[in-house]
């Protein structure tokens, strides 16, 4: 016959108090270095949908206009202008895509395109990186914008679009208009976008229009 089984009591041990020390300083030195890891990082990129008004018309993935290589942050928008007098947000989405033939040895992207009629391409996710603002392609969303002259001045329907593409990636990513959204400028002194260049108080205009529609989206969006 089986012998009874018997319970036994385990008694709880107290748990000594020099290891509960440690492990208290322990867990307070890791949350420390999280902290200070952390605090200084923008959001993380992600997928999300986009507005209504945005076409999503994404590049082939190639070495010249669109890596594939992850966008780990967004800490920051950046605003340029074509460059090219009267072109289209379509040629200009063409004109990435074109690149990827290695035949003009240029590497050059962007996230947006912003049409003389207000229309937007988008031509690479918010989780890649694209090829346009330099030191700053890794942290950054870039807005390349068309416009009719020379000037580089966007024309009002333009300028109201960029406004508010702008004020939405300000909200998505939690972004401050006055300190996050920089021109391509501001990172190489580049005279990119050129109207916003020669023009700062034009440039201050911006950021005071962004930071007023991120005020109207949030509302808006409770
Ligand atoms: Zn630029």
């Amino acid at each position: 016959m089986p012998e009874p089984y018997r319970r036994r009591r385990r008694r709880r041990r107290a748990v000594p108090a020099v290891p509960l020390l440690l492990g208290t300083v322990l867990v307070c030195l890791i949350a420390a270095v999280l902290w200070v890891l952390l605090r200084d990082r923008g959001p993380e990129a992600k997928d999300i949908p986009v507005p209504d008004y945005v076409e999503q018309d994404y590049l082939t993935v190639n070495e010249w206009s669109r890596p594939g290589t992850p966008l780990e942050e967004i800490s920051g928008v950046v605003i340029h202008y074509v460059g090219n007098p009267g072109t289209t947000a379509r040629a200009n989405r063409n004109y990435f895509e074109s690149l990827s033939s290695g035949l003009e040895n240029t590497y050059a992207s962007s996230h947006f395109i912003v049409g003389l009629e207000g229309e937007v391409i988008q031509c690479i996710p918010l989780t890649e990186i694209a090829y346009a603002s330099n030191g700053r392609n890794g942290d950054t969303v870039s807005i390349e914008v068309c416009h009719p002259d020379e000037t580089g001045e966007f024309s009002p329907v333009t300028y109201d679009r960029t406004v508010e593409l702008t004020a939405w990636l300000c909200v998505q990513f939690k972004l401050d208009p006055e300190t996050d959204v920089i021109r391509h400028y501001d990172v190489t002194g580049k005279e990119c976008p050129r109207y916003y260049v020669e023009h700062p108080e034009a440039w201050d205009t911006f950021l005071a229009d962004v930071a007023a529609a991120v005020k109207e989206q949030e509302e808006a969006h409770g």
